[in-house]
């Protein structure tokens, strides 16, 4: 079991957003987070990487409870976040932007840790003297996933990586989280895009109003009729 979400609650202020989520993501797996606009998928993800601090309940990382632990904490303990917006900085380089990813490594891990992201996204290494800034929309995100993955992260959280791309950039993008997931990540992926999400993921939530009202494999999910009525307008 690589992570673990049990009944949280958490909001802002007084407005209560999660209800008594419970959520699992173990290791080579890719799921889905799915929902509506609001439903409370980016505050999940914010919760589990300590952004923001649950009500109650529970988020544990290979057993560990992670409560009451900064951001900084979890991300060394191998709890990756590749935020919404991607949060690159545009005046560095593609390299300087991966080394930032590497802070926490131990020193002779980094090339390892540009080695693997060039060979998941090679768009990145022709390109790695660039500014980031200067990056195509689809390229930023391999940039801001590959700056996550530099710190070797045993969970990924990934929040709707495919805003603003092209329908074949988003598939690349999906693609590659798959092969992170191969090689044992488990990657937790909110998304609009669902049948593209569903078509590559192995198990996905629905989210409503803060509660999980549909879980189960991917492939049983899109079959659904409420999701396909409410997520694939068919
Ligand atoms: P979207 O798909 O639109 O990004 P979401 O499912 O990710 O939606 P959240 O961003 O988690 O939803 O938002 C859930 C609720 O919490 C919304 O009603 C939102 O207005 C509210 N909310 C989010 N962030 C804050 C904040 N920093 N302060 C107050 N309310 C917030």
């Amino acid at each position: 079991m690589r992570l673990r979400v049990e009944a949280l609650e958490a909001g802002y202020g007084k407005a209560q957003v999660l209800f008594g989520v419970d959520l699992e993501v173990v290791e080579n797996e890719l799921v889905a987070l799915l929902g509506a606009n609001g439903a409370g998928k980016t505050t999940l993800l914010r919760a589990i990487s300590g952004l923001v601090r649950p009500w109650s309940g529970r988020v544990l990382l290979e057993g560990q409870d992670l409560g009451g632990l900064s951001p900084a904490k979890r991300a060394r303990m191998g709890l990756g976040h590749v935020p919404e917006g991607r949060q690159l900085f545009p005046l560095m380089t593609v390299e300087e932007n991966l080394r930032l990813g590497a802070a926490f490594l131990a020193p002779g891990r980094e090339r390892e840790g540009y080695e693997r992201v060039y060979g998941l996204f090679p768009r990145l290494a022709e390109r790695r003297r660039q500014l980031a800034g200067t990056l195509s929309g689809g390229e930023q995100q391999m940039l801001a996933i590959g700056r996550a993955l530099m710190g070797f992260p045993k969970i990924l959280l990934v929040d709707e990586p495919s805003l603003g791309l092209s329908p074949r950039l988003a598939e690349e993008v999906l693609l590659a989280l798959k092969a992170v997931a191969g090689e044992g990540v488990g990657v937790l992926l909110v998304e609009q895009n669902v049948a593209l999400t569903l078509d590559v993921a192995e198990r996905g939530y629905v989210l409503e109003h803060g509660k999980v009202v549909l879980e189960g494999p991917a492939s049983a999910l899109a079959q659904d009729p409420r999701v396909r009525e409410a997520y694939l307008s068919l």
